[in-house]
């Protein structure tokens, strides 16, 4: 941990600040070709800009001559106000779209004003349609601003009770909706061994799968997966009559991260065979996970002294995947709780 445990002033400071444009969105967004960086600014920045974009073009267009320049200015005129622009005002042609921009500053950062667009860029749009979070953050300008949108809670599409999603948060408060949700695609985490036959989502089997392999290449030792993904229907079997006990460790049915197929439990393991849950915070495989699971999108989600928050006891062995961005910010800014992380309300009972 590089930095002292974070608080609510913490993330009140992430919220308010103003953030530098990423490298991918400002190469983008270079001149004189900036085009999605005025769905970043504030609205009347972006419709006087898309004003502009309109004037520069059609006087572009009138000194070109061209009926098809025309409609391309328009509509990429038309567009620089809207989220959508990017794209299409990139097809525009060289001399019309280098008119104008030159003729208005290179906007260089963003912010939480305009969370209402976030959803309608088309690049987030895309993003969210092919289901590649890891985009959809890099979309909206990164995990910073990413995190600003989802704790203002104004951004539908980034919503963090959507099940199928890297950054949903599932706890005493949250259940899944629907209440049976299953994630569509499902593998083993080779070649970490899954102990029961368990399987991840595809993603999180492949991150897991990088940790197992690093661990070992590190000389931390080998790791195997006791327990993945679980149904609701198993775990209504398992939960039985549940109680006070069982349910300081075990999820009510329909409340347990395993259930999105982004949970691992994990044990470690030695020639002569692996252990079980309880064995891995001794081990050296459990000091290396505590310690790097965020380089290959992992938390562990419930820490000792979270009990407060997380409404679980310590879990060493219980990882969740979030993605390597956030997990890469969670761990650089010292978060032990992902209701912290997002600003949500702590979750000890249902
Ligand atoms: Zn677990």
């Amino acid at each position: 941990m590089t930095d002292p445990e974070p608080h609510r002033t913490t993330l009140s400071t992430t919220r308010t600040r103003r953030i530098v444009v990423p490298v991918v969105a400002a190469t983008r967004t270079a001149p004189p070709r900036d085009t999605d960086a005025p769905l970043l600014d504030p609205p009347s920045t972006r419709r006087n800009r898309g004003r502009l974009l309109v004037t520069g073009l059609v006087a572009a267009v009138l000194v070109l001559g061209s009926a098809t320049a025309v409609t391309t200015a328009v509509t990429a005129g038309a567009l620089a106000g809207a989220p959508a622009s990017g794209d299409a005002a990139l097809a525009a042609p060289p001399q019309a779209a280098a008119a104008p921009a030159q003729a208005i500053p290179a906007p260089t950062m963003i912010g939480p004003d305009a969370p209402a667009d976030a959803c309608a860029a088309a690049p987030v749009a895309t993003a969210l349609a092919a289901g590649d979070d890891a985009a959809v953050i890099a979309a909206v300008g990164g995990v910073e601003s990413f995190r600003t949108l989802v704790t203002a809670g104004t951004t539908a599409c980034l919503s963090l009770g959507d099940p199928g999603r890297i950054w949903t948060v599932v706890n005493k408060l949250r259940p899944y909706t629907p209440t049976d949700y299953a994630p569509a695609a499902l593998r083993l985490p080779d070649p970490v061994r899954s102990l029961a036959g368990e399987q991840l989502r595809a993603d999180a089997a492949t991150a897991l799968a990088a940790l197992g392999q690093a661990a070992v290449a590190e000389g931390a030792g080998t790791i195997a997966m006791e327990s993945g993904y679980r149904s609701y229907a198993t775990q209504k079997r398992n939960f039985g009559a549940g109680g006070p006990e069982v349910e300081a460790s075990v999820a009510r049915p329909g409340y347990s991260e395993h259930q999105s197929g982004l949970a691992a439990d994990v044990v470690p393991c030695t020639s002569r065979g692996c252990g079980t849950m309880d064995d891995l915070a001794a081990s050296p495989q459990g000091a290396w996970v505590a310690a790097n699971a965020w380089r290959f999108g992992w938390i562990v989600r419930y820490e000792p002294g979270r009990t407060p928050t997380t409404g679980y006891i310590p879990e060493a062995w219980h990882l969740r995947y979030i993605g390597t961005d956030l997990a890469a910010a969670y761990h650089d800014e010292g978060w032990h709780t992902l209701e912290e992380f997002f600003g949500l309300p702590a979750a000890p009972t249902y």
